[in-house]
């Protein structure tokens, strides 16, 4: 067992304030990792501040950790000391259920997430807003070499949660809307332009509009102005929702063409209601959960190749609570991204 440093919360009101933390001595399986850098992921927040469910405290959450190989198990043969890894939203799965056999591990029962819940073994996992951590190696990934380890950060929940829908949905050609430009949302952008799509922004306003036309959107909407919705009634074969607070789905489907598809990857506080008469003809809305691991390798190799990158805002340890509330304010642009060399300071 080891004491890392970390920031984290006492309760769904504190601050994230300095903490300490105990990491598992690595088992014949894991990796250990020094962590360099953490996105903030808006899930970190709904949780932190116990909007899904009562969280336990004290909790550290992050779970887009990239950093540097320092130790290895005994049966570790795909890590060494020094690599460039990242771990998402996962830690562990069962490795034999139908999903973790399909590699869907995200929905295997016994799925063990970065954070706030209990590992394998026994204990609460606590996530990437610390200076070292230790993982199950099949959870683990490299980095490719061309992109840094502080713009990488974001792919591993961010990057995974759009590029996981859109591969199976896109095809070249196709029209796509992207609603929210906020962490996920500028980066699901990227990816649906990388595949071939022509891509639309639906954002509150037009605040950020040169910066969607910069990721490679073709058009950009704000949902603000009337008319609106009326506007882009049956253009979309696909629209990726990646809104972080309840919604209008009956517009969004409104939007659809005959066969196209609203997938949704927000996960508001409050439940979203739905007017289901409106996905006649043959409209489909699905959900979708971050990616399997095998997905979440090839996603990082595909931003490598089709230079799909972050725009980050890298911050302190100190700086995390006014991080969270420019994000719930739409204010950050685009992900505030943690330099874990700031949290040793005490
Ligand atoms: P984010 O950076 O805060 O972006 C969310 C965007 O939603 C904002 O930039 C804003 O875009 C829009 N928005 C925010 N408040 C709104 C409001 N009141 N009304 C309408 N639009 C609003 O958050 P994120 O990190 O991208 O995460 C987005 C959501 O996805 C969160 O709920 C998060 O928990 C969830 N998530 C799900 C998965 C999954 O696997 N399904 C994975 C990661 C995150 P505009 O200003 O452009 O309108
Ligand atoms: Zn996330």
């Amino acid at each position: 067992m080891s004491t890392v440093h970390a920031y984290g919360f006492s309760s769904p009101t504190s601050p994230c304030r300095p903490l300490d933390i105990d990491r598992r001595d690595p088992g014949p399986h894991d990796v250990l990792f020094d962590i360099a850098y953490c996105g903030i992921c808006h899930s970190d927040i709904h949780t932190a501040r116990s909007e899904w469910s009562q969280a336990t405290y004290p909790l550290v959450v992050g779970h887009e950790i990239t950093g540097i190989v320092r130790e290895v198990g005994s049966e570790v043969t795909d890590f060494k000391p020094g690599d460039k890894v990242g771990v998402g939203c996962m830690v562990d799965s069962c490795g034999h259920c139908r999903y973790c056999q399909q590699g869907l591990e995200q929905f295997c029962d016994q799925a063990v997430f970065t954070y706030g819940q209990i590992g394998r073994d026994g204990r609460m996992t606590q996530g990437g807003y610390s200076q070292a951590i230790v993982v199950s190696d099949h959870f683990v990934f490299h980095i490719p070499e061309v992109i840094p380890l502080d713009q990488c950060a974001p792919l591993l929940c961010a990057g995974i949660t759009t590029y996981s829908p859109l591969k199976r949905w896109v095809e070249p050609g196709m029209q796509v809307a992207v609603i929210g430009l906020g962490g996920l949302g500028h980066v699901g952008v990227q990816i649906a332009a990388a595949m071939g799509a022509e891509v639309s922004v639906i954002s509150h306003t037009r605040s950020k509009e040169a910066d969607g036309l910069a990721f490679g959107a073709k058009h950009y909407y704000a949902t603000t102005e009337p008319g609106t919705f009326e506007h882009l009634a049956g253009q979309f074969d696909v629209i990726l929702s990646t809104v972080s607070s309840t919604e209008d789905y009956t517009s969004y489907i409104n939007c659809l063409t005959k066969t196209g598809a609203v997938i949704n990857v927000g996960m508001p506080a409050t439940p979203i209601e739905l007017k289901l008469r409106a996905l006649s003809p043959r409209k489909t809305l699905q959900g979708s959960l971050i990616g399997g691991c095998a997905e979440t390798a090839e996603m990082l190799q595909f931003c490598a190749d089709h230079n799909v990158r972050p725009r980050i805002e890298l911050i302190d340890g100190d700086q995390i609570t006014q991080a969270y509330d420019q994000v719930v304010h739409s204010a950050v642009r685009y992900r505030y991204v943690i330099d874990a060399d700031s949290l040793g300071a005490r």
